[in-house]
């Protein structure tokens, strides 16, 4: 079977989209086709014709595709935005009765579009095709990629590149700034019917509680919060924490400007725009704050009658944020530290160790990775007195290197090799591209440690990621 569509999201208030086609592509040629995704999703045969057709945007004329509005705040400035170079082909039942978005960018404008040419060059596809599957590697919520199909057009940034589209897919695109689209530019009925409409499709067990709004915002602080400490755990800096950019669902989506951080410091950032590093590695978790009481205030009609009552309850359990992520991010770090005991004394340890990681710019899963498999004492000289006394007292702690191993990748995809793997995809040399991406997909092997550990932690001071290309 091909896909097997039920557009839930097309039975909410018209305001919410815009029926549109997607551009059919020129000449459209497959560049990378994710076989195994298409096996979960039960789409079968992964090679036919008619799978190659939609997924280049050439799709049957009765399919009832659409933009999705939405608005958000970027880099704390509220704004329309919606859809400008997606469109949902959408949702598709799995054999399973799972209920997946499927979504291409880079198919042609749409009316939310604005300025846009509604494009996408094959060198960003290919990254967020290479980064959205790394992170499911991790073992990170994540949108997947099904596809990237050249489709025969140029389109132009600082230089002309090829065109591509991407096929995604993810529980659902439904994201803080549909509520914030809902609160500032519909009626309250609207938001009321997005809210039900959430708790139907993604949290059926809190539809029917007497306190949906509390129950909801709990239950999506808490994936958000595991998300983001995911991202910490393994160094990824998602680079546009938009609250158009932060799922309901807790899915990490968006890849524009992400990228991992090789040399341990809190204040990295890679992305061109973010030049106040609003969105740094270390700030990630102020941020998922900040975002998630935009949300807050944009459900806050729902929340009670008396804005009075409602502001003082959405206090309330923001106020919850801060020791839930304080929990969950040191048990991560204790855990990826290997340590069993919940302490001070570990947390202090622990925290110390990212003290002299940051002190000597010491590679983040290198040292980490080399704590659950073995010191290099070479690649760490010039820097051992501090990380021996360290290790002494660690070494008197109650550690699990098992643990360690679960929570710490031997590799991830660092900046000068994705860029090399994507050099050579754009000249067709395929191989490298992916032999890599069979090596991300098993980044807790120690057979993958040496895989791109010839990366100069030099090429990093002049890294710049983009949004949009
Ligand atoms: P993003 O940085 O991907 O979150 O995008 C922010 C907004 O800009 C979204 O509404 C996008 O759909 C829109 N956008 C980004 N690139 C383009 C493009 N090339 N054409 C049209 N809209 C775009
Ligand atoms: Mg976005």
């Amino acid at each position: 079977m091909s896909f097997h569509w039920d557009n839930s999201y097309l039975r909410l208030p018209e305001v919410f989209f815009q029926q549109h086609q997607p551009e059919p592509s020129v000449d459209a040629a497959v560049v990378l086709w994710n076989e195994v995704l298409m096996k979960e999703l039960g789409v079968y045969p992964a090679h036919s014709k008619e799978l190659l057709n939609t997924l280049s945007g050439n799709v049957p004329r009765d399919l009832r595709s659409y933009a999705q509005a939405y608005a958000g705040h970027q880099f704390g400035h509220f704004t329309m935005l919606g859809d400008g170079r997606a469109i949902h082909l959408g949702e598709h039942i799995t054999p399973q009765g799972q209920r997946f978005d499927v979504q291409l960018k880079g198919a042609g404008r749409t009316a939310y579009s604005r300025e846009g040419d509604g494009r996408a060059t094959l060198r960003s596809m290919l990254r967020e095709y290479l980064i959205s599957e790394a992170m499911q590697g991790l073992g990170i919520a994540t949108s997947r990629s099904l596809s990237v199909i050249k489709t025969g057009n140029e389109v132009l940034r600082e230089r002309v590149h090829d065109g591509a589209v991407l096929a995604r897919s993810m529980k659902s695109h439904l994201r803080i700034g549909t509520f914030e689209y809902a609160r500032y530019f519909c009626k309250t009925t609207d938001l009321e019917a997005l809210f039900q409409y959430t708790l139907k499709r993604l949290y059926p067990s809190i539809n029917g509680s007497s306190s949906p709004v509390e129950d909801l915002f709990m239950e999506v602080m808490r994936l958000q919060i595991d998300t983001v400490c995911h991202w910490m755990r393994v160094g990824f800096i998602h680079g546009v924490m938009n609250t158009d950019n932060t799922a309901i669902t807790g899915e990490t989506f968006d890849y524009g400007p992400c990228a991992f951080m090789n040399a341990y410091d809190p204040k990295t950032v890679f992305s061109s725009i973010d030049r106040h590093g609003r969105y740094a590695f270390g700030n990630q978790a102020n941020i998922l704050h900040w975002n998630l009481t935009r949300w807050l205030e944009s459900l806050l009609p729902l929340l009670h009658n008396d804005e009075e009552k409602a502001i003082l309850r959405a206090k309330e359990m923001l106020g919850e944020f801060g020791p839930l992520w304080e929990k969950a991010f040191g048990s991560m770090m204790r855990a990826k530290t290997g340590l069993l005991e919940n302490s001070p004394h570990a947390d202090e340890c622990w925290k110390q160790l990212l003290h002299i990681m940051e002190k000597h710019a010491l590679d983040y899963t290198d040292t980490f990775s080399f704590l659950a498999y073995g010191f290099d004492t070479e690649r760490f000289s010039g820097i051992q007195s501090s990380l021996k006394e360290w290790l002494t007292q660690w070494r008197g702690m109650p550690v699990k290197y098992a643990l360690m191993k679960e929570f710490n990748p031997v590799m991830i995809p660092r900046n000068q090799w994705v860029e090399e793997l994507l050099d050579a995809m754009e000249k067709g040399q395929e191989v490298g591209f992916h032999q890599g991406l069979n090596a991300l997909a098993a980044p807790y092997n120690p057979i993958n440690m040496e895989v791109n550990r010839a990366s100069k932690p030099e090429f990093d001071g002049g890294y710049s990621t983009y949004c949009g290309t």
